[in-house]
């Protein structure tokens, strides 16, 4: 459990991996267990899955009002994935941010790369199956995709792996709770880092006795 109190101004994390490899699963324990966390909710072009609710999962919208949000540079980062348009809204972000909040993305490489050119204190995180084998065990296990979905996703899998090398940390999530601690423990070293804490010290250093 992260003394989100304690610390100083919230971080904006990115995390990616394949499809199937657990990001959704691990990013609903972080924000469960850390009240100072905040799953950003994308906007997607996709239908809803059967159980996803509008504004829980995503924010479902048509492609014309998505179109018109990359227009006016609503959008932090989007990209078009298995078909469908996915973005971060900017606003969303910054104003979680600005009340404290670590804000997770979970989004695909394409989105993390635009991130990754126009916020340079963000934290990337790669998530990665424990083997392809598990991973399609995962796809299927899942049971929301039709099949021909299924092997899209895998198929897309190897390519999103080669991207891996790009982010700050490589994560695998061979265990839920070890991953989500995994992950924990990075977002707390990297709140620690000194660069991030440039106030607080001096704030210390200028109530100094003597
Ligand atoms: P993603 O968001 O990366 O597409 P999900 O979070 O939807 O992946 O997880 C895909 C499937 O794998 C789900 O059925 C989930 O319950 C399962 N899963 C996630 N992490 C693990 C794990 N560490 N061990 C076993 N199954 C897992
Ligand atoms: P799904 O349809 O399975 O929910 O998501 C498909 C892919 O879209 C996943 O790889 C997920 O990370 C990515 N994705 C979800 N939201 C966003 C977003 O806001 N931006 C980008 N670039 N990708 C996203």
């Amino acid at each position: 459990m992260i003394r989100y109190e304690e610390m100083m101004k919230g971080v904006l994390v990115v995390i990616s991996g394949p499809s199937g490899t657990g990001k959704g699963t691990i990013c609903s324990r972080l924000s469960r267990e850390n009240s100072k966390l905040y799953n950003a909710i994308s906007l997607t072009t996709r239908p809803p899955r059967q159980g996803e609710e509008d504004g829980v999962s995503y924010f479902f919208s048509s492609e014309e009002d998505f179109r018109r949000l990359i227009l006016e540079d609503a959008l932090l980062e989007w990209a078009h994935v298995y078909g469908h348009y996915y973005g971060t809204l900017c606003e969303q972000v910054e104003e979680k941010l600005a009340l404290g909040f670590d804000v997770i993305l979970e989004i695909d490489t394409q989105g993390a790369e635009q991130v990754r050119r126009r916020e340079k204190e963000a934290i990337f995180i790669f998530l990665l199956p424990p083997s392809m084998e598990e991973l399609w065990a995962r796809i299927q296990g899942r049971g929301t995709d039709s099949q021909a979905a299924i092997r899209e996703r895998f198929a897309a899998a190897r390519r999103e792996i080669e991207e891996a090398c790009k982010y700050d940390y490589v994560v695998i999530n061979e265990d839920v709770v070890e991953t989500t601690k995994a992950v924990e423990a990075i977002i707390l070293a990297e709140k620690c880092r000194a660069e991030r804490n440039q106030n607080m010290i001096r704030r210390l250093k200028e109530g100094e006795k003597g």
